[in-house]
């Protein structure tokens, strides 16, 4: 019986999703019917990551509308602002806004590969910045303001600018490939908390107590937004290895020589769900504020993992009411 449900139990931690925009036409349908089969688990809020430089501008925000059209999940627009002038930067924000898009990750972004330390890195040097110019272009952004009202001749009233929903930004638990100390990483967080952060999301660790140790150090330090754990179901070896390259954060042995010496997908699909639910299950316990799901573009394997907390949202059948158990 899932957690949650009636007699005075506790409230669903919210769970998110994050997903990358698709790079073929067939990719793009694929990600339509996991989104949909996403959105049934009713998320808090869906990511979708974003190429540093903009390489993926369009299709992120192609994602992020076909969320707005066709579910009722908050989409989340990664933005990078590394390689970008204040001009670019301000631009991009707007567009997004204008998609109806209200919730940021603002991120510093990777210079590209093969770029000096300081080549390519614009106006905006650090993720901070961009949570300022992001909360700046909403608060200056028109036309709100004084409206009629309909049937009152004469008569007006303020209209309220729609607030960003959330500006997130990301935390390292296990420390940023090229931060100089672990203190580094802490008042990295607190000065985007400072700038307008209301919400930090984890980049991907492998044991509870690089989280827990890490939202310790972080309240230590000051920092009081939330910080929602990033955990990734990895239910293949070259994967596994794949996202060590591309993180730096080292794979855990045993999950690497289980999946490695284990012949059946279907088993390995098994190790993966069970070691990132696990993990779910001591971040939760430990107080994390919910979940933050990577989904590598598929809803089995995330789904398969919340059916392991007791924490999915049964999908409403046609004809019956939306199950709406959340908060
Ligand atoms: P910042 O917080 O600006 O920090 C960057 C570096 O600068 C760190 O080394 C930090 O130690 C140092 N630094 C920053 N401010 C200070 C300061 N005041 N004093 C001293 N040092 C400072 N990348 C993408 O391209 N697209 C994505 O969609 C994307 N999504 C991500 C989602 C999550 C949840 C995470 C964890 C990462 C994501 N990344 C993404 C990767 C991210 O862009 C890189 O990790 C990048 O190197 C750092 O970005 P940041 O926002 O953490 O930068």
């Amino acid at each position: 019986e899932p957690a949650g449900d009636g007699d005075g139990a506790r409230p669903r931690p919210p769970i998110s999703f994050e997903l990358f925009p698709p790079r073929t036409d067939a990719a793009a349908i694929a990600l339509g019917r996991t989104i949909d089969r996403l959105a049934e688990a009713d998320p808090a809020f869906i990511s979708v990551t974003f190429g540093a430089g903009g390489s993926s501008r369009d299709r992120s925000l192609t994602v992020l509308r076909y969320m707005l059209e066709h579910t009722d999940v908050e989409p989340m627009a990664h933005l990078t602002c590394v390689g970008s002038s204040h001009a670019e930067a301000n631009r991009l924000v707007r567009e997004f806004l204008d998609a109806g898009v209200t919730s940021f990750l603002a991120l510093r972004g990777d210079p590209p590969v093969g770029a000096g330390p300081e080549a390519g890195i614009g106006d905006l040097e650090s993720a901070a910045e961009l949570v300022q110019l992001i909360h700046r272009v909403q608060e200056e952004r028109e036309p709100y303001g004084q409206v009629g009202i309909p049937g009152i001749p004469g008569a007006t009233r303020i209209l309220e600018r729609p607030r960003p929903e959330r500006v997130a930004v990301a935390a390292f638990p296990t420390g940023h490939p090229r931060s100089r100390g672990a203190g580094q990483d802490v008042d990295v967080l607190l000065a985007k908390e400072v700038a307008g952060a209301n919400l930090a999301i984890t980049q991907l660790f492998w044991h509870a107590d690089d989280y827990l140790g890490f939202v310790e150090r972080a309240r230590a330090g000051g920092v009081t937004i939330p910080i929602l754990p990033g955990i990734m179901p990895v239910t293949t070896p070259a994967r596994l290895a794949r996202l060590e390259q591309l993180t730096g954060v080292p794979a855990p042995s045993e999950l690497a020589i289980a999946l490695e010496i284990e012949p059946d997908a279907d088993a390995q699909f098994d190790l993966g769900v069970d070691f990132a639910a696990d993990l779910a299950g001591e971040v939760l316990a430990g107080g994390a504020p919910g979940l933050h799901l990577y989904t590598f573009n598929r809803h089995e394997a995330v789904l398969a993992v919340l059916d392991l907390l007791g924490l999915r949202t049964i999908p409403a059948h046609a004809g019956t009411e939306r199950n709406t158990r959340e908060r």
